[in-house]
């Protein structure tokens, strides 16, 4: 039996990948290495529904137990992988057991960003990336009056608005000027911006604070803003980004660069190894082929898919002819506000919105000369759906189909 496919990283891509190779008749073994003592869950809950207690740990796993019985996979959890020998094409785990492999695939995802301030490590000073953090979150919730979350971006906010409505006093800090600014349209950020403010969420924008102040027990008090004042909080939540799990992949010589540097088959600068997820940069054609790094269920999903496609392919003798070609698109829910987007906004140049936005439903179309990049959606689930279409069909509306709420947008297609 030739060597297996080894995974590295137990979440999203790392689950689709077993999906999908199977689903490509790949009959060899594969082994998941997980560091997490979990079974693979979803992580958009974490941020949403599962620190207020509206879903529980059941509801989040991916697939049950027997799915990777039934299926043949070797899910190894508790299993951190600390080194790879490229030459030898094996891995090295934390437990120091060797593990060959004929290909590897990284899907390490990200870690959070790391915020250098006074105070940082008073008990109740969180961050959420995993489901130890949200439980963390959950614990500590109880004896809550008042949260500080520094960084009003997708998570910040999402956690924000589920605790308002619980009834926490919110306070949100970002030395960014607009909320999600790098991600959405400034009609989108104004929009949520007011909404949550009218929520009763404290925002304040374009300051960060100078200090976590902590009590004599270690138990964090609150934060001190650039002016002086102190703001009381129970707990503190950072959020104010990732960066990607790349240190495995430079030790062992592959090309990093904000994040792991793949190709349009998400393959790494050595053939036998792959990338995949939170952790890969690569080629987009919705960005003209711009390098990007995305940290989406739909991109660690397809990306996975096109690794398995790649590898069915080799297998077969046959270069791989799916490059990654997938619609961007990603989701934010905030209370009952629901944020979804679709293609990739950078390069656009002029932004024209669909709806009225004091109605509470609202889209905004991106475009770069009359080509349509991307489009932003605010309780507008069917314009987003559109969108994904006509984005993958190339069409584009004109403006001012784009802006006349009264053309049926699928009469494109
Ligand atoms: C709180 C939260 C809310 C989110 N909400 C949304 C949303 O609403 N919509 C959306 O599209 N996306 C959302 N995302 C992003 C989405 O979950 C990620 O983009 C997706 O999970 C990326 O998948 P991945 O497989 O690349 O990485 P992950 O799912 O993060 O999995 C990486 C895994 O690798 C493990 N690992 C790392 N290093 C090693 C090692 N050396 N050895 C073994 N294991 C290792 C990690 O512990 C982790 O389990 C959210 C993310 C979070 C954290």
């Amino acid at each position: 039996m030739a060597a297996p496919v080894v995974i590295v990283g137990g979440g999203q891509a790392a689950v689709q990948l077993c999906l999908a190779l199977r689903k490509e008749k790949y009959a060899g073994d594969v082994v998941v290495c997980s560091e997490e003592s979990e079974l693979p869950y979803h992580r958009p809950p974490l941020s949403k529904a599962y620190i207020t207690g509206k879903t529980d740990d059941e509801k989040l796993l991916m697939r049950p137990e027997s799915f990777y019985q039934s299926r043949n996979i070797d899910l190894r959890l508790n299993c951190m992988v600390s080194a790879i020998d490229p030459a030898a094409k094996s891995v090295t785990t934390a437990q120091g057991e060797n593990l060959p492999y004929q290909y590897l695939v990284l899907t390490m995802g990200a870690r959070a960003r790391h915020l250098p301030v006074k105070g940082r490590d008073a008990v109740g000073v969180v961050e959420l990336r995993d489901i130890k953090d949200a439980r963390q979150i959950k614990d500590r919730l109880s004896g809550c009056k008042n949260v500080v979350i520094i960084g009003a971006g997708f998570i910040g906010l999402e956690v924000a608005a589920a605790l308002n409505v619980q009834g926490v006093g919110v306070t949100v800090f970002d030395t960014a000027e607009r909320v999600m600014g790098r991600a959405v349209a400034p009609e989108i950020s104004r929009w949520f911006e007011a909404t949550h403010r009218a929520a009763g969420i404290d925002i304040h924008l374009g300051e960060g604070i100078t200090e976590i102040t902590a009590a004599d027990d270690g138990n964090v008090s609150g934060v001190v803003r650039s002016n002086g004042e102190r703001i009381n909080a129970e707990m503190v939540l950072i959020g104010i980004g990732v960066e990607p799990h790349t240190d495995l992949a430079s030790a062992a010589g592959l090309d990093c660069e904000n994040g792991i540097v793949v190709d349009q088959y998400c393959q790494t600068s050595d053939p036998s190894v792959f990338a995949a997820g939170d952790c890969a940069n690569h080629p987009n054609v919705f960005a003209d082929g711009r390098r990007v790094r995305l940290e989406s269920v739909q991109n660690a999903t397809d990306q996975a898919r096109t690794i398995a496609s790649a590898i069915a392919a080799t297998e077969n003798n046959t270069p791989p002819d799916k490059p990654y070609a997938a619609v961007p698109w990603f989701w934010s829910d905030q209370a009952e506000h629901s944020l979804q987007m679709a293609g990739l906004s950078f390069d656009a140049d002029t932004h024209i919105t669909r709806g009225l936005p004091a109605d509470g439903s609202f889209s905004v179309f991106h475009f770069r000369g009359n080509d349509l990049l991307a489009v932003d959606s605010v309780n507008a689930s069917r314009d987003h759906m559109l969108a994904r279409k006509l984005l993958g069909a190339r069409i584009s509306p004109t403006r001012l189909q784009a802006e006349d709420v009264d053309f049926d947008l699928k009469t494109l297609l």
